[in-house]
């Protein structure tokens, strides 16, 4: 089946929900037990999809991260309360005192933050790469070195890395491999089928698609991954709500549909910024010419809507010109949702081992669901805008 098809079919038991389309909430804390023995062996069980306690799980939740384990091509998934939680939960699943991890230079940055506080209080070190680095991976694995971080593309820059090269370097020497794939989700990219262990995406984004819910998921590849990670999810206690659950259900009915939009509108918008004289460089994986483009059209089925530009070092009122009166774009962070956000960003601090030196304003966009007429003419008139303040110095 194709995955339009599947993410409108998939957790979905109307004949066990008394014909109900979707499946239903079930708010649980106690899961009560008929006898003793049954309570004993429902302790003993280590498969998915077991009701033991609210925290490990209802129907609800199972629906939701049997549908996502299935998009992702990978044994079984974990919902939890964000994508931040997701991404801790697999440093720490593969971690222990003394290890190493490897993590990409341009991962979203509160992964770099868990990385540098909480893995190093309990004496993980961390080595951070360039995202080219490709198969050169080999070369920085160490004999402790427990896991790789990837993430593709990457946060603010959006570089694409050589998923493949990197998952068989690793495996070759018994890394375990972990992805953040929030931005192409599994309709457009599907690191589990290239050797990746662990794909994670902040649900908050596509998967809700509604700028409504945080939750976060931890799909694995293999039953034997699933029990080496399990562990951690349980204790970490971030489980996410089933009303969330419900909603992020919700949103995957038109995950398909939405993204085909939002990659269409993105493209539409980067090469407008490629046309204007303040823009330097645009950040997106699917233009041509970008020096991600061949691998994204290698191993990637489609874009979405987030993308970035650098523009010439603009004055910070010359940039609120731009900004504070647009009628569509809102200021703010995360994506993923219907509409469309504007957010300059600054990452020199944020990148070790492929130093960033452009002195341009980077500037993060997410292509909603507007008609991109209507987004384009309200960047014409914040350029319009930004051209003004400039003149006025
Ligand atoms: C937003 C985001 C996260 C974190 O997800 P939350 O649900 O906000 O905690 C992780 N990775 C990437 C790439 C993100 O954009």
């Amino acid at each position: 089946m194709k995955s339009d098809t599947k993410v409108t079919t998939l957790g979905r038991d109307p004949e066990a929900n008394f014909g109900v389309v979707n499946p239903p909430v079930y708010h649980a804390s106690t899961i009560l037990f008929p006898s003793l023995e049954a309570y004993d062996a429902a302790q003993k069980i280590k498969t998915k999809n077991q009701m033991r306690y609210g925290r490990y799980g209802t129907p609800t939740t199972f629906a939701l991260q049997d549908a996502i384990a299935e998009l992702e091509g990978g044994y079984a998934c974990f919902a939890v309360g964000s994508g931040a939680a997701a991404v801790l939960s697999v440093l720490m699943a593969f971690t222990k005192a003394g290890d190493h991890v490897l993590c990409v230079d341009s991962a979203y940055g509160p992964t770099r933050q868990a990385c540098n506080t909480i893995l190093k209080r309990y004496g993980v070190e961390t080595t951070y790469y360039d995202p080219a680095i490709g198969a050169g991976i080999a070369d920085l694995i160490r004999p402790n070195t427990t896991l790789c971080m990837m993430e593709s593309p990457g946060s603010v820059t959006f570089e694409v890395q050589d998923v493949p090269a990197i998952a068989a370097a690793c495996q070759a020497r018994g890394v375990a491999t972990a992805i953040d794939n929030t931005w192409a989700t599994p309709l457009y990219f599907r690191p589990l089928e290239h050797g990746v262990d662990v794909s994670i995406m902040a649900a908050t984004k596509y998967i809700v698609g509604h700028s409504d819910v945080m939750m976060g998921v931890i799909s694995v590849r293999t039953q034997a991954i699933y029990d080496a990670v399990r562990p951690t999810v349980d204790t970490l206690a971030a489980p996410s709500g089933p009303d969330d659950q419900y909603l992020a259900m919700r949103g995957l009915r038109t995950m398909a549909l939405r993204l085909k939009q939002h990659h269409q509108t993105g493209l539409t918008l980067a090469r407008w910024f490629q046309a204007q004289p303040e823009v330097t460089r645009v950040m997106h994986p699917a233009l041509p010419g970008d020096p991600s483009h061949s691998l994204w059209q290698r191993d990637f089925s489609g874009a979405s809507g987030l993308f970035g530009f650098v523009m010439k070092p603009v004055a910070r009122k010359a940039l609120a010109a731009l900004i504070d009166d647009l009628e569509l774009f809102g200021l703010g962070a995360s994506w993923g949702g219907f509409e469309s956000l504007i957010l300059p960003q600054d990452i020199r601090a944020g990148r070790t081992a492929a130093p960033w030196t452009d002195p341009g304003q980077i500037v993060r966009i997410h292509a909603g669901l507007e008609a991109p007429e209507d987004l384009i003419a309200d960047l014409e008139r914040g350029f319009a805008r930004l051209r003004k303040a400039v003149a006025a110095g």
